[in-house]
């Protein structure tokens, strides 16, 4: 068997022309969502991250804001920047580049974002809402996952979904937003004793570890979609997935590949969301 490719590029590129719809019909009515993005130091990976985001908003008609800090700002400093813009009627998404500075606390910074402008979805308060299944912003790559899922009509509901890796940002939302559309969910993690046990009896399969080519063909069973988030470097230096793509993609049902799989999504959700908010926002 061959697995049909989640082609994320092709997908979130439908999806961002339904968002330049909305931007359209927002600035309509005078409302140009904005988005503003702060960026400390100066970490390579972070700054090519925050160019793409601030080129989505350009490309959907959006307003966008970057702001640079040094590298040795102090934690009040941060704070106080994110307290302006919470207050700023043209900023309807705010979003801190992590990571940030070890010395200034992440969760602190996190909590100071309004929760109606955390188009991340990492405050406390849109988690919770999204655990009880309230009106929230969802985190951007589990929810670009949502979306592949349903864009290539493959339903979640009474699924076994086996989520590889726990972090707050992926793995543990991703089954959260699985088990509310009533999947059953196994979460699995570096201290899982006999991974392959459990990853064998997934239908759905979410790779989210961020060790180059960790899951074989030996970890899946045959037929089972496979949602690779990985970003990794292989030995060679090239881009690549958690998922070892040549032997998987030859045993799965459905596979997204690295790049063009969830990679995409992130951004497009993240701009869904600056959206959302400034749709919210006239309604306030
Ligand atoms: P993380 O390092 O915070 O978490 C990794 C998780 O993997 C941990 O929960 C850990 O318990 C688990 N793990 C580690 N070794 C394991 C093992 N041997 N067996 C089972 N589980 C193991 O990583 P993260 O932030 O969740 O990111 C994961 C990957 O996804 C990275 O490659 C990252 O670059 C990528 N990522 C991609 C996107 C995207 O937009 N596509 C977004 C975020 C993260």
């Amino acid at each position: 068997m061959t697995a049909e490719i989640i082609n994320g590029k092709e997908i979130a590129a439908k999806k961002r022309v339904e968002i330049a719809k909305q931007v359209q019909e927002l600035k309509e009515i005078g409302v140009t969502p904005g988005l503003a993005v702060i960026l400390v130091g100066n970490n390579h990976a972070s700054r090519t991250y925050v160019r793409n985001k601030q080129k989505a908003c350009e490309e959907l008609g959006m307003h966008s804001i970057l702001i640079e800090m040094p590298e040795d700002v102090s934690e009040q400093g941060l704070l106080a920047k994110i307290d302006e813009l919470n207050q700023d009627p043209q900023i309807h998404g705010i979003l801190v580049q992590l990571p940030i500075p070890k010395y200034i606390d992440e969760k602190k910074v996190i909590e100071s974002i309004s929760p109606a402008k955390d188009v991340d979805g990492f405050h406390p308060i849109n988690i919770g809402r999204m655990m009880t299944g309230q009106n929230a912003f969802l985190p951007c790559t589990p929810y670009g996952i949502m979306v592949l899922l349903e864009e290539t009509g493959i339903s979640v509901s009474g699924k076994h979904v086996v989520v590889v890796g726990r972090s707050n940002i992926v793995g543990k939302p991703v089954g959260q937003l699985m088990l509310n559309q009533h999947a059953t969910v196994t979460y699995c993690h570096s201290r899982t004793k006999d991974l392959m046990f459990h990853t064998r009896q997934a239908d759905i399969l979410i790779a989210a570890v961020g060790i180059a080519n960790f899951i074989k063909a030996d970890h899946i069973k045959e037929g089972a979609v496979v949602i690779d988030v990985g970003i990794n470097r292989n030995e060679a230096g090239k881009l690549c997935g958690d998922v070892d793509f040549e032997e998987v993609s030859q045993k799965a049902g459905y596979i997204t590949p690295v790049p063009k799989g969830v990679g995409p999504m992130t951004i497009t959700m993240l701009m869904y969301n600056t959206v959302k908010s400034a749709a919210e926002s006239t309604a306030r």
